[in-house]
């Protein structure tokens, strides 16, 4: 980690695999911080909520660049009145789309979206953009290695696929969903593989990003590590 000053840090890159614990991480920690926080697991998410929403064959590969190089995706968050567990909110051309990003549906074709060399090269400028600001924490599989190589501190966090899938599951029935969790372990792996061996982008740890196994530490025990990392000088001087 490259935290050789006591000046706040501009940018937190935190990656790993689906349900992880990496956007629950990276939301507490901008809290903690005063952070602006994107989860740009959710840009994807709309690319394939749009193209579904269309009937556009999700194979349809020009078709899919092209929606996503058009589509208008705007993220805010929660403001007063919207107390019904959601993070932030997604608006796709004005449509508050925040629920419909979680379906199995989008779920079942969103690694398919993401796998685009053209759809990347969009929402990756979007991210950076939004990186710019600066004081930012920015959750997705390619931000440490790709959207902002530079970044001061990286993190890779993952968990078992079974914790994974345990938590989504949890998370799918506090929602209100019946969910199975043999299906929802498959589809997490199926994810890993699609997101793991993709040409362009493919998940994995940046060579300086720090490694955190979130198994069997709850997410506020991992930002509190964190915290106390950030106010340690590196040769802990
Ligand atoms: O993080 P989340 O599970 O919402 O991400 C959904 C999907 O979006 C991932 O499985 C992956 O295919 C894609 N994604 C990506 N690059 C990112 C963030 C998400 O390819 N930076």
């Amino acid at each position: 980690m490259a935290n050789q000053t006591t000046e706040p840090i501009p940018l937190i890159a935190i990656d790993g695999p689906a349900a992880s614990g990496k956007s629950t991480v990276g939301r507490l920690l901008a809290e903690q911080l005063n952070y602006l926080y994107l989860d740009t697991g959710c840009m994807y998410r709309a690319v394939t909520w749009a193209t579904l929403q269309q009937e556009f064959d999700v194979e349809d590969e020009t078709a899919v660049i092209q929606l996503a190089q058009e589509i208008e995706i705007e993220i805010f968050p929660v403001r007063d009145g919207e107390a019904d567990g959601r993070h932030y909110t997604v608006l796709v051309a004005g449509q508050d789309i925040t629920w419909q990003l979680r379906t199995p549906a989008v779920d079942a074709n969103v690694s398919q979206v993401s796998s685009y060399l053209g759809v990347r090269q969009e929402m990756v400028k979007r991210q950076r953009a939004f990186g710019e600001r600066g004081a930012v924490v920015m959750v997705g599989r390619d931000i440490g290695t790709v959207v902002m190589p530079d970044a001061p501190l990286k993190l890779y966090i993952t968990a078992s696929a079974e914790e994974r899938a345990r938590r989504r599951t949890r998370d799918r029935q506090a929602q209100g969903h019946t969910a199975s969790y043999d299906d929802i372990l498959a589809d997490v792996l199926r994810r890993d593989q699609i997101d793991s061996n993709r040409e362009h982008s493919p998940l994995r740890p940046a060579a300086d990003a720090i490694l955190i196994d979130s198994t069997d530490q709850p997410p506020a025990a991992i930002v509190n590590a964190i915290l106390q990392m950030l106010k340690e000088p590196v040769n802990g001087n």
